[in-house]
């Protein structure tokens, strides 16, 4: 496995509409593991493809729950419940938080690495992480859509 550089706010590869994968093989099997590590690596909890140059429809996301790491391929939230803001940062954002309005409940359906379709019904951090994810691949960040941002330094 490797490191991947992560882009930061401005590159153009983090505005795409994603391509949706095709097929998934070694090579992005090898992918979705450097963004594992990637993220780890960073203290995320989430990363999608494009964050690190990759305009592909793909996110990892891990928020230390009982889900452990998921890896997303061609996500599509399909149902949306309630609605919460709460805080949010981004690694292609370094040092910025903002408030983000989000549902609080979502289902995604979505392909494995072993190409199965899935389903998962998520709520709290773990629905709001696979938001943020899927706003990536159409090329929105959280900071296009923040009600609220702050920097690190104005937290105290
Ligand atoms: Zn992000």
């Amino acid at each position: 496995m490797s490191l991947l550089d992560i882009k930061k706010a401005g590159a153009p590869v983090l505005k795409e509409i994603c391509t949706p994968v095709e097929r998934v093989d070694a090579r992005l099997r090898k992918l979705l593991d450097d963004m594992a590590e990637t993220m780890y690596s960073a203290d995320g909890v989430g990363l999608a493809a494009p964050q690190v140059g990759k305009s592909l429809r793909m996110v990892v996301i891990d928020v230390q729950d009982e889900h452990g790491l998921l890896e997303l391929i061609n996500p599509v939230i399909t149902a949306r419940e309630g609605s919460v803001i709460d805080s949010e940062g981004c690694l292609s954002v370094p040092k910025v938080f903002g408030d983000v309005e989000r549902a609080q409940c979502v289902t995604v359906e979505y392909i494995d690495r072993r190409s199965r379709r899935r389903s998962l019904t998520a709520e709290g951090l773990l629905a709001r992480c696979i938001q943020h994810e899927c706003d990536h691949l159409d090329g929105k960040l959280f900071i296009d859509i923040a009600v609220r941002l702050r920097k690190e330094e104005d937290k105290e």
